[in-house]
């Protein structure tokens, strides 16, 4: 049953919810009611299935039960959290006047309500809706047509739990690499781009939650009319020069954000462009399949990500990711990130005092954004009483060193930015221990306000005097036993056993009879009465002013926003610099040598992420060099060898080598060289892609596709076994022709790794082509693989052998030697030179001929051996026996 509009027999309360439920459609409704938030109708039932609680019903609406189910406002969070990750957005309804005041309007009166914000994924603040190393982006997009076919993309990125605010402009097909970079939670963007079907691929392909919005006023002259007025600036320019598609689609960013937020504004800092510019560009494959930030199962754990963090905060944590996903182009930003790292390497003691208080170092950013919404407690005041005394001390620790690199220095001021009042005042206010929430008052230290401490020892005061009335009491009265106690309902009462109560009752004195208990009496007096007035009007009086001070220390705060957040920013610097230092230390990686050419010369590199699973089963890592550099083109190296000889970890570590070197990171190798690169493309690994109902061909084709059609001279592309998906001809020819293609066109640097042999005769007519192997051996019969990359062709593949390895059974493994004898016996007779000599540049393969006379079964036999006489019914054997009968 779906809300109907008001009519005559509506309660007014339910007149309320239909018309807030109406004014925010596509949300799930949580309307407050006292203790609870209540959902109604649909809603109801969507949260009872999605959160296992209770259906229950409340009344009827035209005639038909009204669904019901609540959550305890306390426990919100957690329900909000599993509905957010459901995919669900919510509008949280709260009472906005005392209930108090409706009962004084009398009649019918419903309590106002308004809802106070939307809860959408990419619009969290609460700590425990957040992941601590992970950036929550909001994403905006907005385009603009540049010529009759093409449009050209502007994206705007909103963290509103740390303020972080970024912009940048691509191209239609830079686009999916763009926001794969980024990984937001949300994507908010006008109807017209979410329905484009040229993009429906891409967003269908999204793990974000997607936000399609109306068309309105979204053109850049009003969102730029609204960047102005939230930045109280006359013009936009004091924040860099952005692009009209830029300007669109931050103001999209921007408007969505205030309309979650009923008003309540967030710190966002001004909006910005990725520092150093451009960054290298890795499409949505390839930063899957190099598994650079979570696996291709979608964890964390096992990414390159993961095995490099050593960050000791979580805002550290979210840079790290952030650097890591977005690789740069421009050398003098790396060259800075690299000279810091190089400086913090050499300076073990600096670097171990620097990281042992960060380690300490709260998540200020997270914090100051609560507070500025207004959803901060005190411990978020805390929180950023520590962070401003860490950063003060680590500013500290950089102080009076001369030959600080650059980067170094501008986080040391940063982190210097902020008055060094606040974090006094801070110290000064709070107490030691915090409640959670602001209204359970106490966290005022004693000794800040001389009004506060006043009325915290008047209702402690009073306290003290109820004691002295039970003492008073309980002789008047001869009952030992008598107690004076407080509950919610009736207040404070005197408790005394049936027996003595019933004495009492009796008697004409001051005990008034109030509740008759299981073998117990409850009385209460005037006195107590009195009592308890004056001590709710104390506890009141001195949570009023708790309050005051929170009001007052959040606004200064908020006051002190931009140079909080850059604080922050800079520990984060601080944070990653330190923790890729200790890294390159620990594990003898070495600084990469980058400029403009186009080399690519990695001496004795290694796979982080192999290197490290290896070392927890104890065994070494093969180091192997690489070389596909060139003058004015790029070389093509060709691996091929058996399956499990290491091409695969070859091929990515080289593309992990690349993308750490560009992060300013150094690298897992003993010396390393190169030529900035644009883009990075690779197509590794054959992972089905069932999900999307393709094949796996087709996947590696369009890959493929967008590779060589992409690719440019300053590229590294990584092919694994291409054209493995279909038959051996098909695939060898593309395989074939694409090598020609990079080699010719793309004359980029490539690394490429086949098992089909007949590709290494390439290496004679493609001059800057040349072979690879991974060595291997054989004893006592098996296959020992040296995971050694040397110069030249694998003389054979070993399939059989890998595959006896892997406990394929001893019959299986027999045949097919004979199988394979006879198929090389073929081979012979019509020699590989032959066929390549046949083929011209780009020219197709011959049909295939099927080794006939070994794969032809007998068909009466296939189907006598499908037949399980067991598990036939009489009937199917029958039927079976005709069916035989007919191909005999
Ligand atoms: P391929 O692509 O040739 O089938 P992989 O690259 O998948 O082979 O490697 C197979 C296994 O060999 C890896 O899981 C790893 O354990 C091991 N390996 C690969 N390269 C090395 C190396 N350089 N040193 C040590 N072990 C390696």
């Amino acid at each position: 049953a779906r809300p109907a509009g008001p009519d005559a027999r509506v309660t007014p309360m339910m007149a309320q919810y239909i018309e807030i439920k109406a004014a925010n459609p596509g949300c799930l409704l949580f309307y407050r009611m006292g203790d609870f938030f209540e959902l109604f109708f649909e809603d109801a039932e969507i949260a009872s299935r999605a959160l296992g609680i209770a259906l229950t019903k409340r009344g009827k609406h035209q005639g038909l039960d009204i669904a019901m189910c609540g959550v305890p406002v306390d426990r919100a969070d957690d329900y909000l959290h599993r509905l957010i990750a459901l995919g669900h957005r919510v509008a949280v309804c709260e009472q906005t006047e005392d209930p108090a005041e409706a009962r004084k309007r009398g009649g019918k009166s419903v309590v106002q309500r308004a809802v106070v914000r939307l809860v959408t994924p990419g619009t969290l603040t609460e700590e425990r809706l957040l992941e601590p190393a992970r950036a929550n982006l909001l994403l905006a997009v907005a385009r603009r047509r540049v010529s009759e076919t093409a449009f050209c993309y502007g994206l705007a990125s909103v963290d509103i739990s740390t303020g972080r605010f970024s912009v940048s402009e691509t191209d239609a097909a830079g686009l999916a690499a763009e926001i794969a970079r980024l990984d937001p939670r949300e994507i908010v963007l006008p109807d017209t781009i979410h329905d484009d079907p040229d993009l429906k691929p891409l967003w269908r392909d999204q793990r974000a939650a997607l936000t399609p919005i109306p068309r309105d006023g979204l053109d850049a002259a009003s969102a730029e009319r609204r960047l102005k007025e939230f930045y109280g600036v006359a013009t936009l320019d004091a924040f860099g020069t952005f692009s009209r598609a830029e300007i669109a689609a931050a103001g999209a960013a921007l408007s969505y954000v205030e309309r979650t937020q009923f008003g309540s504004r967030p710190a966002l800092q001004p909006p910005a462009r990725l520092d150093g510019g451009a960054t290298l560009l890795i499409d949505p494959a390839t930063r899957a399949n190099l598994e650079l930030t979570r696996t291709l199962g979608g964890e964390r754990s096992g990414s390159l990500l993961a095995a490099i963090d050593r960050t000791l905060t979580a805002a550290g944590g979210r840079l790290l990711a952030e650097r890591l996903a977005g690789p740069l182009t421009d050398l003098a930003a790396i060259t800075r990130r690299q000279d810091a790292l190089a400086f913090l390497l050499a300076e073990r003691e600096l670097r171990d005092a620097l990281r042992e208080r960060l380690a300490r170092a709260p998540d200020a950013s997270r914090a100051l954004s609560r507070l500025s919404l207004g959803r901060g407690g005190p411990r978020d005041l805390a929180c950023l009483r520590d962070g401003l005394l860490a950063a003060r001390k680590i500013a500290a620790r950089l102080d009076g060193i001369d030959d600080l690199p650059d980067e170094l220095a501008e986080a040391r001021d940063m982190a210097r930015g902020v008055p060094p009042e606040l974090g006094a005042e801070l110290s000064r206010a709070l107490a030691d221990e915090l409640p959670l929430l602001r209204r359970d008052g106490g966290f005022i230290r004693p000794g800040y306000d001389p009004a506060l401490d006043e009325a915290r020892e008047l209702a402690q005061d009073s306290r003290r005097v109820i004691a002295a009335l039970q003492a008073r009491y309980a002789a008047e009265t001869g009952c030992r036993t008598l107690r004076v106690k407080h509950n919610n309902v009736i207040g404070y009462f005197v408790e005394v056993p049936q027996a003595a109560g019933e004495e009492l009752a009796r008697a004409d004195n001051a005990f008034i009879h109030r509740q008759t208990m299981a073998g117990a009496m409850r009385f209460t007096t005037t006195e107590l009465g009195e009592l308890e007035q004056k001590i709710a009007s104390a506890s009141d009086r001195a949570l009023r002013i708790e309050l005051g001070h929170f009001d007052a220390l959040a606004a200064a705060i908020n006051g002190a926003a931009p140079a909080i957040a850059a604080a922050a920013e800079a520990l984060a610097v601080l944070d990653v610099t330190a923790a890729l230092a200790d890294l390159a230390d620990d594990l003898a990686w070495t600084r990469p040598k980058l400029d403009d050419s186009l080399a690519f010369h990695i001496g004795g590199g290694r796979h982080p992420v192999v290197e490290a699973a290896l070392k927890r089963d104890g065994e070494p890592f093969i180091p192997n060099s690489t070389e596909i550099g060139g003058e004015r083109d790029g070389k093509i190296l060709l691996v091929t060898g058996p399956n499990m000889g290491g091409k695969s970890t070859y091929l990515r570590q080289n593309a992990v080598i690349a993308v750490l070197a560009q992060t300013g990171a150094f690298v897992p190798a003993n010396s390393a060289h190169l030529g900035i690169i644009d883009r990075l493309f690779s197509r590794v690994g054959a992972a089905d892609d069932l999900a999307r109902g393709r094949s796996t061909f087709m996947v590696e084709m369009v890959e493929t596709a967008a590779i060589l059609n992409q690719a440019t001279r300053r590229s590294l592309v990584i092919l694994d076994e291409i054209g493995r998906g279909t038959a051996t001809f098909d695939g060898l020819s593309i395989a074939w022709a694409a090598i020609e293609h990079l080699h010719e066109e793309n004359r980029c640097r490539a690394l490429f790794a086949t098992h089909f042999h007949e590709l290494t005769a390439l290496a004679e007519r493609l001059p800057r082509l040349s072979n690879a192997t991974l060595r291997m051996t054989e004893w006592n019969g098996d296959v020992v693989f040296l995971h050694e990359v040397v110069p030249g062709a694998a003389d054979r593949s070993y399939g059989l052998q890998v595959a006896r390895l892997a406990g394929l059974p001893a019959t299986v493994v027999e045949r097919a030697k004979v199988i394979l004898s006879e198929l090389e016996k073929q081979d012979r007779e019509r020699p590989k030179a032959a066929l390549i000599d046949d083929l011209p540049l780009f020219a197709a393969a011959r049909p295939a001929t099927p080794p006939a006379r070994l794969a032809e079964p007998d068909p009466l036999r296939t189907a006598l051996a499908a037949i399980d006489p067991d598990e036939l019914s009489p009937r199917e054997a029958l039927e079976a026996m005709y069916r035989l009968k007919a191909l005999a």
